[in-house]
């Protein structure tokens, strides 16, 4: 015969039911059982038991073989206690209880005896700790997962697809049908533009509209999380073609053709992608979200909108580890060297300066481009050390020039400085070192700077270009056109040359765009009175037709390329300048 049921069926059985005062001057649901050695009954109960446990005694949980059975474990415990949690209730009313059996009176070895239950709610602290658990995985902007969430949700499923390969994981595709996945990096192209420019409420915006158009796309089962601030990891199963992945990125891709439309305006981005994938029975799914940030880091660097992981990133960025203990080691052996070309002016033809440019001579791999170096340097801190020494090696090879030549040349240094630098060195006071241990001129030295080192924190750079400025150096943007061209924040900086991309004057002679666009440039340069000079050029029909246009200077293997120091003082000495009183 069944006690509980009993007292829950039958009114008689209930008041048998003598409630003790103690038990209900207890602050806890709290019950006394009585176990005769075959069954358990309940012989009390205060009111706070009756309504929780009584009223659901029709659950298994509550059920008197599971009492029955608990009690047994309980005598089978030294100690004389056992507790177990129990969901009582449905729905909102779905409670989790800790149950507590404390055995009363002195051990006896059968189960026969008085049992003291006590139940205390844990709901609340269970439904908290799950809150904070849920709020450690996902992202309080988005409500997204989180790095933590990503990996612990692609851990759930890679399990899953293990144990079932053949079945549906209540979503679309099948693990059969798609028995690989590809992680996908994304980062979001100029979105700290948006954010200092448009302030951070547009750029939260933005970004809850990214994650939603993301979400939208990627199929039931596909997981979208954010990683950082402007970086968006994303999970998609796939069946391993390569053209399903390409389909799967276009998929993506397409979310950024049509301009984000958010309260008070209308944005349109781009993104950048790295792209890895792997087997549905990988073992470090880790290392696949690694392998795809790596592409997109590669992605940024080399300016591409998609970039796979696949052997060759690994095989660069084992190279570029080489590369980066050898370059330090070059640079403390002295291998590197400056080659200096001469910058002229497109009026007189006569050389005005030159641009200092690094260069390494590898004992055994000869040289190697500062294309490959630079970027090496750039992303180990080596940038530093580097950039100081070319600051000071250019310095030294004109106040030798000088010194050669009995008088002070009229021309100026070119030294190359790298966003890095701006972020990692104490530039002003580099340079003024410089000065006075070379003892030329402030205004002998161009600065050349990228819009990179202006862009990644704006009010730091501007503080350091006045600081520079003070010194009475030149400031040049190099490689003008190719990066942002923001020109209301280039008109706030005391800018005095801008460099005219490579690219662009290359191309010029056929094409009619890049024409306009230098056309353009120099005169924006002539509105905001700065000079222009023009790289690359290699003709002396596109020397004419710059110095027509009205840029100022050039450079270019037309003149010469880059030179070693004692070339260059020959090309200066046959230019025939007038030394400076
Ligand atoms: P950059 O500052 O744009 O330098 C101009 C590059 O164009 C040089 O390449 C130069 O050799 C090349 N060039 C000059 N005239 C012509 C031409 O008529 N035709 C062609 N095709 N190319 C021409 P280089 O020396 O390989 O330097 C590449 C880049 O490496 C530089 O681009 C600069 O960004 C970086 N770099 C070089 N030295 C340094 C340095 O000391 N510090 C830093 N931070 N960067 C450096
Ligand atoms: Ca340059
Ligand atoms: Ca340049």
């Amino acid at each position: 015969m069944n006690a509980i049921r009993s007292i829950r069926r039958n009114g008689n059985a209930l008041a048998e039911i003598q409630p003790q005062s103690w038990l209900d001057a207890l602050p806890l649901a709290a019950a006394i059982a009585e176990h005769d050695g075959r069954r358990v009954s309940m012989r009390a109960m205060n009111k706070a038991f009756e309504r929780i446990w009584v009223d659901n005694a029709f659950q298994t949980s509550v059920d008197p073989r599971n009492v029955d059975r608990n009690i047994r474990l309980c005598c089978a415990n030294e100690s004389g206690h056992f507790a177990y949690r129990v969901l009582i209730g449905k729905g909102v009313h779905r409670h989790q209880y800790d149950v507590r059996i404390s055995r009363m009176g002195t051990m006896v070895d059968n189960v026969a005896g008085a049992y003291m239950f006590t139940l205390s709610d844990k709901t609340a602290e269970v439904e908290s700790l799950e809150n904070l658990h849920r709020e450690m995985r996902s992202d309080s902007l988005t409500g997204l997962a989180n790095r933590t969430g990503f990996e612990e949700e692609i851990e759930r499923r890679l399990i899953f697809a293990k144990a079932e390969p053949d079945v549906l994981d209540g979503d679309d595709p099948p693990n059969a049908a798609s028995p690989h996945f590809a992680i996908i990096a994304l980062d979001l192209a100029r979105f700290s533009q948006v954010n200092q420019c448009q302030g951070e409420v547009v750029g939260d915006e933005l970004l809850l509209a990214v994650a939603s158009r993301l979400s939208a796309t990627v199929r039931r089962g596909d997981i979208v999380a954010r990683q950082g601030s402007d970086e968006f990891l994303l999970f998609v199963r796939h069946s391993g073609e390569a053209h399903e992945i390409d389909a799967i990125i276009q998929r993506v891709q397409t979310i950024f053709d049509t301009p984000f439309r958010l309260s008070s305006i209308e944005i349109q981005m781009d993104a950048v992608m790295g792209i890895a994938s792997a087997a549905l029975s990988v073992d470090q799914p880790n290392d696949v979200i690694g392998h795809a940030q790596l592409a997109l880091k590669r992605a940024k660097a080399r300016r591409k909108v998609v970039m796979h992981y696949s052997d060759e990133v690994l095989v660069n960025a084992r190279r570029r580890f080489l590369l980066e203990t050898e370059l330090r080691a070059a640079l403390k052996a002295g291998e590197l060297e400056l080659a200096y070309q001469p910058l002229i002016d497109l009026d007189s033809n006569a050389p005005i300066g030159f641009e200092a440019l690094a260069r390494w001579n590898h004992p055994d791999r000869g040289p190697i481009s500062p294309v490959e170096f630079i970027p090496v340097a750039e992303e180990s801190g080596l940038i530093v050390p580097l950039g100081r020494w070319a600051l000071r090696q250019a310095a030294m090879t004109l106040a030798s020039w000088d010194q050669h030549m009995g008088g002070i040349l009229p021309v100026r240094m070119n030294v190359n400085l790298s966003a890095e630098q701006f972020a990692l060195d104490d530039l002003a006071t580099l340079v003024g070192e410089t000065l006075t241990t070379s003892g030329i001129k402030g205004d002998r030295l161009t600065l050349e700077l990228t819009e990179s080192a202006i862009f990644t924190d704006p009010d730091r750079a501007a503080r350091i270009l006045h600081e520079l400025k003070g010194l009475d150096t030149h400031l040049a943007m190099d490689d003008f056109g190719t990066g942002y061209s923001n020109l209301a924040a280039l008109q706030r900086l005391p800018i005095d040359i801008l460099k005219i991309d490579r690219s662009f004057v290359t191309e010029m002679m056929a094409n009619a765009d890049k024409t306009a666009i230098v056309r353009a440039v120099i005169s924006l340069a002539t509105t905001l009175g700065m000079k222009t000079t023009a790289e690359g050029i290699e003709t002396d029909e596109l020397s004419r037709a710059l110095a027509a246009l009205g840029c100022d200077m050039g450079q270019g293997y037309f003149y010469a390329r880059p030179l070693d120091s004692l070339a260059a003082l020959a090309f200066l000495e046959k230019a025939k300048l007038t030394l400076l009183p």
